[in-house]
This record gives structure tokens, C-alpha cells and sequence, in this order.
């Protein structure tokens, strides 16, 4: 590729939005801002810009000389036509804002989407812990809990771009909570940290627990909380870590991967999550062959970034 390609890159997750000056030696430059997906992509769009904008000054590179930019969402995203075919409740204009003249008349240059865990993946296949890999998933757990695969060395789209994206919305627990894509008790409707305050309320006596204030906990205060010995927090942790495990193993199944990568923030804890997750494989998947790894993501904060140069600067290579 000619030396000095660069690729903007956006990695819109529901809590935060990282964003980066990413070549084919890393990320040169990066920066978080808060999200509030909530509220919609459209006020973001002119922070995303000046923050893009200031990136690329602080490195000395002016935008319009990058390659592209990828916008990851965690939205559904037909990336051969460049649209989000659905959002829900992240960002739930998505759908109708209007990126590609957004992009041509900020910078003027090519835009790529992609669900946001689908670059992450292609960060971690590429530069990551499924480097070398070519058969991989990957699950992402956050505010919600994504999910991408890689098969045979590419990433996994299926006739309407959606294979792989939605692992977060398989049943875990039937007839379980109702969640926002329409199904019941979706992986993320009883595991991802929006579901937090709901499964610490269904706990007997969870008035008396440290996780009272229910509203504002979270899974560092799960973890930190069950560790002392708080018998709600306990709870609530293996439920979660048995309903990950569930989803673990129903990847195994769908996809045939050799190695499955776990990524988010939750993984800080990756001392207890791994194991307990590598053994439920161990134990519960059906593959006759051995047993798929399970590790923890190599570029947690930077693997969808990552991903954005790896897709981008693979065209500039040629
Ligand atoms: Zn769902």
C-alpha cells in the first residue's frame, strides 16, 4: 500500500464513542466521547467531525488524504450498500440519517458501515487474539451484547447482511423478559448491563443488598459486590455467567468456530469470566474434534478501530 495510508475510523457503542487516525502500524491517534445513543446519531455528527478533524491535526495528516472512514453501529448494516437497515434502541434515527453526503461534504471521501462488533472482529482477526485464525467469533459484552463471526478467513453476512451480528438475540431463557428486537429472553435481555437494574430487582430481599440503588449498577459493582459476599450480587453474577456461557456454546453450535474471542468492558474481569466460560464449553459443546478456545480480546478498546484499517487499507494494498 503506498506509505502514509491512513483511515478514519468510529466505533459508535452505546455508551461510548472511540474514534481514531488508525494506518496499517496501529492507531496513531484516538480519542472517547460520550454517546448518549439514546438521543440518536444526528447531534453527534458535527462532534464526530471536529473530533475526527482534530485527531488528524494533532498527527499532522489532513482528513481528506485518508483512504475512508468506517462507521461500526450497533444497528443492523447492509455494508454492500453502505446502510443502516435497522436500529433500534441505540441510535434509533440510524436508519433515516443521511451518512454518505455527511461524509462527501465533510472530507469527500469514501465511507464504509459496518455493524460495530463485525469491525471488531476484523480488528481481532487481523491484529488481534484470532490473528491467524480463520475461523472465529466473536462476542462483545456492553451495554448490550453483539456478536460477529469470521468463517474461513472472512467475515459471515448471509443474504440480508445480518449472519453472526445477532448472537446477542438468541433465546437464552425461554418464555424469559421481553426484549427491545421483539423476541423473549435474548442474551442481552439477561445479560448485558442495560438489564442490570431489572435483574437485581427480581432478587428476594435485594432492598437489603449493597445493590440497592438498583438504577445505577453496574458490573464492576456486580463483581466487586459478590466478592464481599452480598448473596444478590452472587446471584446475579451466575446468572449472568451462566447465561454467557449458554450464548458461548450456542455460537459453538451455529458456527464451528476454533476460537472464540469475548471483548467489552466487562472483561476486566476476564480472571473470572474466562475459565468459567472455557469450561462450560469444555463440558457442554458438541465438538468431537476438541474443544473451541476461549480467550479474552487482545485489543479491547482498539479492536474495531483496528478493523476499520484492516478492511479499508486492505483495498489500498492492491
Ligand atoms: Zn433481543
Amino acid at each position: 500500500m503506498p506509505s502514509g495510508s491512513f483511515v478514519l475510523a468510529a466505533d459508535l457503542g452505546g455508551t461510548r464513542i472511540k474514534l481514531g487516525v488508525v494506518d496499517a502500524r496501529g492507531v496513531r491517534a484516538h480519542v472517547t466521547i460520550n454517546a448518549a445513543a439514546r438521543a440518536g446519531l444526528t447531534p453527534q455528527l458535527d462532534v464526530i467531525r471536529e473530533a475526527l478533524n482534530a485527531l488528524c491535526a494533532r498527527v499532522g495528516l489532513n482528513p481528506r488524504d485518508a483512504v475512508g472512514i468506517g462507521l461500526g453501529l450497533p444497528c443492523l448494516v447492509d455494508a454492500e450498500q453502505g446502510r443502516v437497515l435497522s436500529a433500534i434502541d441505540k441510535y434509533p434515527d440510524a436508519a433515516d440519517v443521511k451518512l454518505q453526503p455527511w461524509v462527501a461534504k465533510s472530507w469527500g471521501i469514501p465511507l464504509r458501515l459496518e455493524n460495530d462488533v463485525c469491525f471488531a472482529a476484523l480488528g481481532e482477526h487481523r491484529f488481534g487474539a484470532a490473528r491467524g485464525v480463520d475461523n472465529a467469533v466473536i462476542m462483545t459484552i456492553g451495554t448490550g451484547i453483539g456478536t460477529a463471526a469470521i468463517i474461513g478467513g472472512d467475515l459471515l453476512r448471509g443474504v440480508h447482511g445480518q449472519a453472526g451480528c445477532l448472537g446477542g438475540h438468541m433465546t437464552v431463557v425461554v418464555n424469559g423478559a421481553e426484549c427491545v428486537c421483539g423476541n423473549r429472553g435474548c442474551l442481552e435481555t439477561e445479560a448485558a448491563s442495560w438489564a442490570l437494574p431489572r435483574l437485581v430487582r427480581r432478587q428476594p430481599g435485594y432492598a437489603k443488598s449493597a445493590l440497592s440503588d438498583a438504577d445505577t449498577v453496574s458490573f464492576p459493582d456486580v463483581f466487586d459486590t459478590a466478592a464481599r459476599g452480598d448473596t444478590v450480587a452472587r446471584a446475579v453474577l451466575d446468572h449472568c455467567l451462566a447465561c454467557w456461557s449458554a450464548g458461548v456454546v450456542n455460537l459453538v453450535h451455529a458456527y464451528d468456530p476454533e476460537i472464540i474471542v469475548l471483548g467489552g468492558g466487562v472483561l476486566a474481569r476476564q480472571d473470572i469470566i474466562v475459565p468459567h466460560l472455557q469450561a462450560y464449553v469444555a463440558r457442554h459443546a458438541w465438538t468431537p474434534w476438541g474443544t473451541p478456545r476461549v480467550v479474552a480480546a487482545a485489543e479491547p478498546n482498539e479492536a474495531a478501530l483496528l478493523g476499520v484499517a484492516a478492511e479499508l487499507l486492505k483495498g489500498a494494498e492492491q
